[in-house]
């Protein structure tokens, strides 16, 4: 039989679509950044398009073709998002690199990615005068910024000026049409464990993943937006902001390497910031800032938050303190980011303050377009009844079915369909409301019971005198693991041992509440801002637990 076909426009899904979308429907719509030279930068849509058109044409001029890797190494920047488009509305592809990262590591990814253009913020000129000889496949270094501030010299050979490249050439560019499977762009996972490996997205997924972002359920991003990601446009593409932006037609405002919370505080107010996103750490930070000098803000309405456990502490002072709606969101560098979002449904809309939060600190539900299951240790997919413990797996059109260069496939088959393994252990309520308990890895295993140390977490930044806590398994004789608590105080806080383990009390059941703590002056964090703690497991191999 044959089948009938549909009859519609074929017009494949390129990320170029979105920059002309944005240039034509929100034309004078604002790009605010501030740069790395300190000041504030004015843009528009309209005017970022021909900018990025310029660099593409600069790029071709530059020898680059179809698929080449155009690195970064930049802050949220309107050049960056011109890059951004530029190189992968042109066939090129984006890679952003995480300058956080050790040298070693920064130099690792750009050769195994092959980058043949190098671009990079002012800052990290150092930074790639030093990493320039171990570069071997890097054929143009260029300096985002305008004559006015290259370096009268520097040992990086042929240093080329970004603003020179761009404004050489006239923007009679004509954005090309081709295959939407084609590589948009490049991250490489932040590697907390082995080398780090590249996810490579394709126009395709990149609007899929925009056109889901953007929905009401879950960021909910609209032209009446002023969104500011402080979620820097290297972790994941900034979580496809850049992308549902454009898409919707919202403000931007980028703030550069200013991330502090006085700078970002000013920044929200003087923009009139309505949504942002980030990770908890950095909310840290801005929370603390408004909090010690009796601030508010007047217009931000709601924030993602992100990347790691959100604490319910966190979650409640936003709420409570500054009548910020906090979204708790889970994803991953191989899911583009977005897996699920923790948004309510019409028929929670009677539930108490705690039933609400209870679901409000979930990870939350998948956005369509991702599919999700549990599994148990006998690859067998769990109930969804809100108590099942298993190895999260997901599937759908922005979830990696490979990784950049390397051979074999991550996926696991159920009944004959592919998944992703997360690597991470999650419940799943009857609603679709996931909750992660752990990375697989950061289990604790007490007596053949699992104990999830984001709960312990979380329960112990409710503790006023807490600033961050870590949660690891220490060994133990009798039970193999018991929970190690690693504690940062807050400054000029005296808080004991004894009075911390006390406050789990009525909190959590009693044989999980940690067997010891451990007070530290930092607790170390990785190039995203996750607290790493395979180096606190590391530091505390041979604590001795008082039960042990
Ligand atoms: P990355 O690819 O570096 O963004 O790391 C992804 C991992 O971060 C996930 O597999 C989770 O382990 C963790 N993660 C992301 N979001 C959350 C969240 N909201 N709560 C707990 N863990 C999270």
């Amino acid at each position: 039989m044959s089948r009938l076909m549909g009859q519609m426009m074929q017009m494949p899904l390129l990320i170029s679509s979105l920059i002309v979308h944005a240039a034509r429907h929100a034309a004078d719509t604002e790009i605010v950044s501030k740069r790395c030279e300190g000041d504030i930068h004015r843009t528009t849509w309209k005017a970022l398009e021909l900018r990025s058109r310029q660099l593409a044409q600069a790029l071709a001029r530059l020898g680059c073709e179809s698929g080449d890797r155009v690195a970064t190494l930049a802050w949220n920047g309107y050049r960056h998002l011109e890059i951004y488009y530029g190189s992968s509305g042109s066939g090129l592809v984006c890679h952003t690199i995480n300058p956080r990262l050790f040298p070693e590591q920064i130099a690792w990814i750009a050769n195994d990615a092959e980058d043949r253009v190098l671009c990079f913020d002012l800052g990290f000129l150092p930074l790639v005068e030093k990493l320039a000889p171990q570069l071997s496949q890097v054929k143009h270094f260029v300096l985002m910024t305008d004559r006015a501030h290259m370096p009268a010299s520097s040992p990086i050979p042929n240093l080329a000026c970004y603003d020179e490249l761009v404004e050489a050439e006239d923007g009679a560019y004509a954005w090309p049409q081709f295959d939407e499977n084609t590589a948009s762009s490049i991250c490489y996972t932040s590697g907390t464990t082995g080398d780090p490996k590249g996810a490579v997205y394709s126009h395709r997924s990149t609007l899929l993943h925009a056109m889901g972002a953007a929905l009401p359920d879950a960021m909910g991003c609209s032209s009446a937006d002023v969104i500011l990601p402080v979620v820097p446009m290297f972790h994941v593409n900034a979580w496809g902001l850049p992308y549902a932006g454009a898409l919707v037609g919202a403000k931007l405002v980028l703030p550069g390497p200013h991330l502090d919370g006085k700078s970002l505080y000013e920044l929200f107010e003087a923009e009139q910031v309505t949504f942002s996103a980030g990770v908890p750490t950095v909310w840290l930070g801005l929370l603390n800032h408004v909090r010690q000098n009796g601030l508010k803000f007047s217009s931000f309405r709601r924030t993602v938050i992100g990347g790691s456990a959100c604490p319910p502490s966190m979650m409640r002072a936003l709420e409570e303190e500054h009548g910020v709606e906090v979204i708790h969101a889970w994803g991953m560098t191989e899911m583009s980011p977005l897996g699920t979002l923790a948004k309510l449904k019409a028929k929670h809309a009677g539930l108490d303050d705690a039933q609400r939060h209870k679901l409000l600190e979930t990870q939350g539900r998948v956005i369509y377009g991702v599919d999700m299951q549990i599994l148990g240790d006998d690859e067998r997919p769990l109930p969804w009844d809100g108590v099942s413990s298993g190895n999260l797996v997901v599937r759908g059109p922005w979830v990696i079915d490979s990784y950049f260069g390397r051979s074999g496939s991550p996926l696991v088959e159920v009944d004959g369909v592919s998944w992703f393994p997360t690597g991470d252990v999650a419940t799943i309520n009857p609603d679709g409301f996931m909750q992660i308990t752990d990375r697989s890895k950061d289990v604790i295993k007490s007596g053949g019971e699992w104990i999830s140390s984001i709960e312990l977490e979380n329960i112990a930044m409710g503790h006023p005198g807490v600033h961050e806590a870590a949660v690891i398994a220490c060994a133990h004789p009798k039970w193999d693991e018991r929970p190690l608590l690693v504690v940062v105080r807050k400054p000029g806080v005296a808080l004991e041992a004894r009075e911390l383990l006390g406050f789990f009390e009525g909190r959590i059941a009693k044989w999980q509440i940690p067997d010891d703590v451990a007070f530290v002056d930092e607790i170390p964090h990785t190039a995203t801002g996750k607290m790493l703690k395979l180096k606190l497991r590391e530091r505390f191999k041979d604590h001795k637990l008082p039960s042990a």
